[in-house]
């Protein structure tokens, strides 16, 4: 099948986490992050057309691509930020799509940081939220990166807000709780995502 159900929410609000138990009943999970990265690889077409663009001095030692060097670039240059997008949606795309085609499980879960700020939540069959309040999100990034409370919060500010993701759910998880609700939430919410798909009966 290739009922797609796009999954996100703000920074340290367990997406992973969330995906991690999906993933444990053989939900085949696509991550969006991975694949920019991938379309970008040693070896592709994506790689290539960069090189051909801004030149040798965009690879690092090992022949991948310095990303530091190429945010660099697209911050100070609109056009070359203008490229680059036209560049590497259509390859995303086109690799998210294969993925969502290849997936042999009943329906499958696209992992995307940004499915509200970018527009794809427009593009798949289900929008899943996993939801924390603020001050949680806060407390759970600053824990797992070790990361200060000022560059966590420019982060969430430069996020979705909380009811902008809210209002384009389909499905929330409230993931305010411990790891056992978790579970639950999650387990009850394949069981929904089966009936769906007509994998189970209503
Ligand atoms: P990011 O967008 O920053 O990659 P994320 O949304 O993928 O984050 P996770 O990494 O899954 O979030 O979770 C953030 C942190 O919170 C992790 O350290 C995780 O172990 C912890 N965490 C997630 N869910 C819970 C929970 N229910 N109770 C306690 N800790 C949790």
């Amino acid at each position: 099948s290739n009922y797609v159900v796009g999954i996100s929410g703000g920074i340290g609000s367990g997406k992973t986490t969330v995906t991690n138990e999906f993933a444990k009943l053989d939900v085949d999970i696509i991550d969006a992050d991975v694949i920019a990265r991938d379309v970008v690889a040693p070896g592709t077409e994506g790689l290539r057309a960069i090189v051909a663009k801004f030149g040798s001095g965009i690879l690092d030692q090992g022949q991948c691509l310095n990303r530091r060097a190429l945010r660099e670039i697209i911050f100070s240059d609109e056009q070359a930020k203008t490229w680059l997008n036209a560049l590497l949606h259509p390859l995303i795309r086109q690799e998210t799509l294969r993925q969502t085609i290849e997936a042999t499980s009943a329906y499958c879960m696209l992992s995307v940081p940004l499915l509200v700020e970018n527009g794809s939540y427009k593009t798949v069959d289900r929008v899943l939220i996993v939801d924390v309040p603020e001050e949680m999100q806060l407390q759970r990034s600053m824990a797992r990166d070790k990361a200060d409370e000022t560059l966590i919060k420019s982060i969430m500010a430069s996020q979705a807000t909380r009811q902008q993701r809210l209002e384009v759910a389909d499905d929330v998880i409230d993931n305010s709780g411990n790891e056992i609700a978790l579970v639950k939430q999650v387990a009850n919410l394949h069981h929904s995502y089966l009936k769906y798909v007509g994998a189970i009966d209503q």
